[in-house]
């Protein structure tokens, strides 16, 4: 019998319905475990227990609500080790990075610590005569977070750790390729403290989504998926008068300038594109050197670096990286490398049909690396999220800017060169979300922003930090006057002013 993975609602464990999908061992290419697949009337049952407990958390004060994420932080960081190899067992990422996975959604748990700062509001006393103006930020009530199978810890908490310290009740609905984690965490955030129906998990494909885009009494949907599902949810959700945030896929570039320090670039190339198997959205697939001679200098230092990655199972510390996600992932990654190839790119390391000795039917993709890809490419302009380095050769400093500028996608970007003068002109110019300077990841701290621009962020209110805040709570504005009864009544058929 295979373990079922069951919904969370009201703090226990809920199977229902027939509906179920496959969960895989990446490593062995084999099915692991099944995860139910919600209707309505799941989320219906999840929706119950969080209109139950909404009022009192909302009423909770700040301070007391942090405290019960202080608990979950210390709760998982003692269970970091059990964590991360859950992780890595379904997603296929090596432990040590499912770490940094779990690691860097604890950092927005931290924030969300510091929650009764980030939620004081404003005040201005004596705007009028005797008239004072303040704001305050209230909850939304319930609100609900759909994630990518890609980070099943970090982003989950990036969601759920500010919506919740907000005093919002929360419905998440992880991806259904790794849903394990996103349980444990709610099982942990129970154990830290949080009352029965705060965090909810409903697990689900299309008919689950569908069923939270539809519901009347979630008032805001945090999304992080694929550039198509995220237009789809950001449409269907807005039309249904919530505040959505969708954030969606990606092809970062990395600028490398002639004055680049090219064995620092190859070190952090090598990580930034092939770790965790390329499927990260702010992975760097795609490398643009500027110039002939800087192409073929980073071209000669790249492919033994490439040459030398070793491909492991999720468990082994020496592995760089491990299998990707499912078979059909496999086989998409494999058909773009075959499309990039018939579209003249230069294919100068071929990852496919890479086997591991005792896992041969494991879902291994060998580390990919073309050359001459020019931007007319389909497999250039589009996602692939494997293990897969493009090399696109840019005349001049200005083709470089352009590039990154004009893709679909505007997730993140990096630039490497000695040269301040220029990474200040190309963060400044280039039209993309996040950008790094000599960093290949550029993800933002926890206490700042992330969020990207194009086809990769529809919404206007980024993720996580002061932003975080904002997208969770509704601002309530209040004029308030004390007359001492001295008025001589004014002409109150003139509109208000404080003048
Ligand atoms: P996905 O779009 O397949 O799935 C994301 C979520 O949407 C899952 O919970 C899934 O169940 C749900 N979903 C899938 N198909 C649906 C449909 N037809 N209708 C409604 N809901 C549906 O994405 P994924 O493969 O899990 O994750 C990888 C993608 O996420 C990549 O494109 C990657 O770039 C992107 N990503 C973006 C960011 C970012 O911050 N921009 C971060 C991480 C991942």
């Amino acid at each position: 019998m295979l373990r079922s993975i069951d919904h969370y609602i009201g703090g226990s464990s809920f199977a229902s319905g027939e509906r179920q999908s496959d969960v895989f061992d990446p490593n062995q290419g084999s099915v692991q475990a099944h995860v139910r697949l919600g209707t309505a009337a799941d989320l219906e049952r999840a929706m119950d227990a969080a209109r139950a407990a909404q009022p009192e958390w909302a009423a909770t004060n700040p301070q007391r609500r942090a405290r019960v994420m202080f608990n979950f932080k210390a709760l998982v960081e003692a269970n970091m080790q059990e964590l991360a190899e859950l992780l890595s067992s379904e997603h296929g990422k090596v432990v040590a990075d499912a770490k940094g996975d779990i690691q860097r959604g604890l950092e927005v748990v931290e924030y969300a610590c510091g929650i009764p700062s980030a939620l004081k509001g404003e005040y201005t006393v004596g705007a009028g005569p005797g008239i004072d103006v303040y704001s305050m930020r209230q909850p939304l009530g319930i609100v609900a977070g759909i994630t990518p199978f890609n980070f099943p810890a970090m982003i989950p908490m990036w969601m759920f750790a500010v919506a919740i310290a907000c005093g919002n009740a929360f419905i998440l609905k992880p991806s259904e390729r790794d849903p394990t984690v996103p349980v444990r965490l709610a099982e942990l955030m129970k154990e830290a403290g949080l009352p029965d129906g705060i965090l909810n998990v409903v697990h689900g494909d299309k008919e689950m989504v569908d069923a939270i885009l539809d519901h009347d009494d979630i008032k805001a949907i945090s999304f992080v998926g694929s550039s198509d599902i995220a237009q789809y949810i950001y449409s269907r959700g807005t039309a249904n008068g919530k505040r959505v945030q969708a954030f969606g896929g990606a092809k970062n570039h990395g600028i490398v300038m002639p004055d680049a320090d090219l064995d620092q670039v190859v070190n952090d190339l090598a990580g930034a594109a092939f770790g965790s198997a390329g499927e990260r959205c702010m992975a760097l697939p795609v490398v643009v050197p500027v110039g002939e001679q800087t192409a073929d200098a980073l071209r000669a230092k790249l492919i033994p670096a490439i040459e030398s990655l070793r491909v492991g199972v999720s468990t082994d510390p020496d592995a760089h990286y491990g299998p990707v996600v499912t078979r059909a992932h496999k086989e998409k990654i494999e058909s773009y490398i075959q499309m990039c190839a018939d579209e003249g790119g230069e294919l100068v390391v071929d990852g496919r049909g890479f086997k591991l000795q005792g896992h041969e039917n494991g879902f291994f993709v060998g580390p990919t690396f073309f050359d001459h890809v020019k931007p007319s490419f389909q497999s250039y302009q589009e996602e692939i999220f494997g293990p897969v380095l493009q090399m696109v050769r840019a005349r001049d400093f200005e083709e470089a800017v352009a590039l990154p500028s004009k893709h679909q996608y505007g997730n993140g970007v990096a630039i490497f060169t000695r040269n301040g003068h220029a990474a200040r002109e190309f963060a400044a110019r280039v039209n993309v979300g996040m950008v790094g300077i000599n960093v290949p990841i550029p993800v933002p701290v926890a206490y700042h922003t992330f969020g990207g621009w194009k086809r990769s962020g529809f919404g206007d209110i980024d993720q996580h930090g002061p932003e975080g805040v904002r997208f969770w709570t509704k601002s309530k504005k209040v004029t308030q006057r004390w007359p001492d009864g001295s008025a001589d009544g004014g002409n109150a058929f003139v509109i208000p002013t404080m003048g």
